[in-house]
């Protein structure tokens, strides 16, 4: 269930003359997309705007993976666009389908609560099993075996500005295990009792809680609520062994077996964030202030003039949400001794 293309035409040997260049240094590392086939139009956009920003200088592989098998479209229209080799791969069903342990009729009532009380996606089956393999299963996935760092890059995304550095050599270099571009309070309707089960998790499992954690990242009261504060997972550059650890693995084990993917709405945004936030030691966590991102409905746009100009960004900066009050990112520079670029005043509320 997965294929390889291998690259011929002109432009990729372009790029495969950059790839001899860096061969010695590249990190072992790809793209990671789920779709649908449905979402093949959708991802090309993404797709030429990384590949033209970042990676048709470098190459790096990219992966698809689907509950379904990807059509002989969606992989001719992706694979055209990628220099590096692509992999498509199928879901395993037990990843993608109610686990036995779940009783289907308290999930099918969460949903009609959910869809009454206009939760975003709160009656949706699909996107809990989409939620629950980001969280559980995309970094254990065969085709992901052979990696050490993802970039995960869903339909849609834009890149604005230019990355003329090894995004992923700059991960290794400087020891960071966890990326994000976006941070944002998360709606508790869809996770009553996910912090509850966490603590119970901890409870059972101090020995997992960093020293060095971020927990006042999540926690304005020293652990005893969450603040909803997550990374947002539609773009995520990371090391893969965190995932793979036996804190997050035991973890996520705990998280399905409380079942909250499917009797209430666990989004892996939180899931990942909370591990992230107490697991890793927060030096390892990273935020991009210069690539420019936007992922319905929000943008990340550099405030910082020479940074948008130097990078050749497209993005308008009074859009930026990064110091806006309503995010968690002052709370992450705060907490971080991060200096703010100059002038971010002005790109506050
Ligand atoms: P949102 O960003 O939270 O609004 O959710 P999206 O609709 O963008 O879904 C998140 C990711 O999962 C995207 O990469 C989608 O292409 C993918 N996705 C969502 N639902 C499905 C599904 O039913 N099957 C597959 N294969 N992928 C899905
Ligand atoms: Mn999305």
């Amino acid at each position: 269930n997965s294929n390889s293309n291998s690259n011929t035409d002109n432009s990729k040997s372009i790029a495969n003359a950059n790839k001899k260049i860096i061969a010695g240094d590249k990190v072992k590392a790809t793209f990671v997309t789920l779709a649908r086939n449905s979402d093949v139009w959708e991802i090309l956009g993404s797709i030429r705007q990384v590949e033209d920003r970042f990676n048709r200088n470098f190459g790096y592989d990219w992966v698809f993976l689907n509950d379904e098998e990807f059509s002989e479209e969606f992989k001719r229209e992706t694979s055209r666009l990628v220099s590096g080799k692509t992999h498509y791969g199928l879901i395993p069903h037990d990843q993608w389908s109610f686990p036995e342990w779940i009783d289907t009729n308290k999930a099918a009532e969460t949903r009609e609560r959910m869809r009454q009380e206009k939760v975003i996606y709160g009656d949706s089956i699909s996107y809990r099993h989409m939620c629950r393999f980001e969280s559980g299963f995309f970094f254990r996935h065969p085709l992901m075996e052979q990696f050490d760092y993802y970039w995960r890059v869903e339909p849609g995304v834009k890149i604005f500005c230019d990355i003329d550095y090894d995004i992923f050599k700059f991960m290794q270099d400087n020891d960071y295990e966890y990326s994000y571009t976006i941070s944002l309070p998360e709606y508790q309707a869809t996770i009553p009792t996910l912090w509850e089960t966490t603590k119970h998790f901890l409870k059972e499992y101090p020995q997992y809680l960093h020293p060095n954690n971020f927990m006042d990242w999540l926690s304005d009261d020293g652990g005893v609520t969450y603040n909803g504060c997550h990374f947002w997972s539609n773009f995520e550059i990371g090391k893969l062994d965190f995932w793979r650890s036996d804190a997050y693995l035991a973890y996520f084990d705990y998280l399905d077996k409380a079942g909250g993917f499917f009797y209430e709405r666990w989004g892996d945004a939180p899931v990942h964030s909370i591990a992230v936030g107490l697991f890793m030691d927060k030096q390892k966590i990273h935020f991009f202030d210069d690539l420019g991102y936007y992922h319905v409905p929000f943008n990340n746009c550099p405030v910082n003039e020479q940074t948008r100009l130097e990078k050749n960004c497209v993005c308008n900066p009074n859009d930026d949400i990064t110091f806006k009050n309503y995010f968690c990112n002052n709370k992450y520079y705060k907490l971080k001794g991060l200096k703010k670029p100059e002038g971010w005043e002005k790109y506050g509320d």
